[in-house]
């Protein structure tokens, strides 16, 4: 069979969607199919004169519970009054979010977790040190993104993300008021990779991207020339928008009404098929054959950390950049880059640069070497360098 084709290219799309959903459902029984995602704390019944240990009874919390919210050092606390904590509003408000915290504690897979920041390190670590030899081919690439997903998504599930850390820390704020400090320190952690080297995390890390990259990528030729139908490169300007006004619908909606309007079609439930519904499934059998004619959908029109990844990626201390001295206007770069990005850094285009994903495509097709990933500051091409302008 010829190295691209449409049938090996629908082949490989079939195999890849069905391996990933049925190692997942193995992968989520051998842990154990711990539930991930918060209990949400039901309406509370306080009444006035109600004492601890009575407001217990009633809304079925143990002592060890009731010690933990009110901070109760023995049994006669107990028979405090509840109003000694506050108006009904305040004490509510303080068991919600105690209630909440604990959910968030207690579903969490805390072997799971620091497995899997390890192995984002060593792999990330890995990933730049390999590309930094500037001996990247599209099989290699290819490679490295099935070797990501499988790991981080199928072997180590759907949580953590990074999309994750973003959307979940804002809805548990919008609902009960409350921070969850681990999370907060793993968005630090994924905005930390950020700040030192572009979107590292979205390009070799994330679960969901390095799988929406692979299926680009499997409809495409070395040349890349798309194998079935065309591959749109959609306008920066349209797509932010779009994230943009999605984000701002997903908070909104979150402290207005406390839904969390991404789950039903949050396309990480790839790795937690059980969990997909048939909303999340539909979604994600839409998404994935987008992935085939557009980059990266999900990254670029949906996803929370994408945009705040994009905003932060303004200030990374390393990232692509071209040196005009060498470079001979040739604008492979740019026609290979698979997004608009590297065609609005050649048109000196300061502000609007979009998201560059680290993905290297242009560097390995680049005829004299001038794109850098380096702390090199961007600079502009000098008037006239492109006789006329990139793609
Ligand atoms: S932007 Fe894409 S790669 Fe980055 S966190 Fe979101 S889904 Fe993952
Ligand atoms: S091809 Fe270059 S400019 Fe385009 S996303 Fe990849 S690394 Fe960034």
């Amino acid at each position: 069979m010829a190295k691209h084709s449409p049938l090996k290219t629908a082949a490989s799309f079939i195999f890849i969607i069905v391996l990933v959903i049925g190692l997942s459902t193995v992968s989520n029984r051998i842990w154990g199919g711990r539930p991930e995602a918060s209990a949400k704390p039901g309406e509370l019944v306080i009444e006035p004169g109600m004492t601890i240990a009575r407001f217990g009874q009633v809304n079925e919390l143990p002592d060890p519970v009731l010690k933990e919210i009110f901070g109760l050092e023995n049994k006669a606390d107990l028979q405090k009054e509840l109003q000694a904590y506050g108006s009904t509003g305040q004490i509510a408000a303080l068991v919600k979010g105690k209630l909440a915290l604990a959910a968030e504690h207690a579903g969490k897979n805390w072997i799971k977790i620091p497995i899997k920041f390890g192995l984002w390190f060593a792999f990330l670590a890995s990933v730049f040190i390999l590309m930094a030899r500037r001996k990247v081919t599209p099989g290699l690439r290819n490679g490295v993104l099935f070797a990501s997903f499988m790991l981080f998504g199928v072997i180590l599930g759907a949580d953590p993300s990074p999309m994750g850390t973003v959307k979940d820390a804002i809805h548990l704020y919008a609902t009960s008021h409350v921070i969850f400090p681990p999370r907060m320190i793993a968005l630090v952690v994924f905005l930390a990779i950020v700040l030192l080297a572009n979107k590292y995390i979205c390009a070799w890390g994330c679960q969901a991207g390095t799988l929406q990259d692979l299926l680009f990528r499997l409809n495409r030729t070395d040349q890349a020339k798309a194998v079935i139908g065309r591959q749109i490169k959609l306008p920066f300007a349209l797509t932010n928008t779009i994230r943009c006004a999605f984000f701002l619908l997903f908070t909104l909606v979150a402290f207005s009404s406390g839904l969390d309007i991404i789950d039903p079609i949050d396309p990480f439930k790839i790795y937690k098929p059980a969990d997909l519904g048939l909303s999340g499934a539909l979604f994600a059998g839409m998404l994935s054959l987008a992935c085939l004619f557009v980059y990266r959908p999900w990254c670029h029109l949906f996803c929370p950390f994408g945009l705040v990844g994009w905003l932060m990626e303004k200030t990374s201390l390393v990232r692509i950049s071209v040196d005009y001295e060498s470079c001979i206007a040739c604008g492979k770069c740019a026609a290979a880059c698979p997004s608009t990005v590297m065609g609005a850094i050649l048109k000196r285009d300061r502000k609007t640069i979009p998201d560059c994903f680290a993905c290297y495509t242009c560097r390995e097709v680049c005829p004299t070497a001038a794109i850098r990933f380096s702390t090199r500051r961007r600079t502009l091409p000098p008037a006239g360098h492109f006789g006329k302008s990139p793609q």
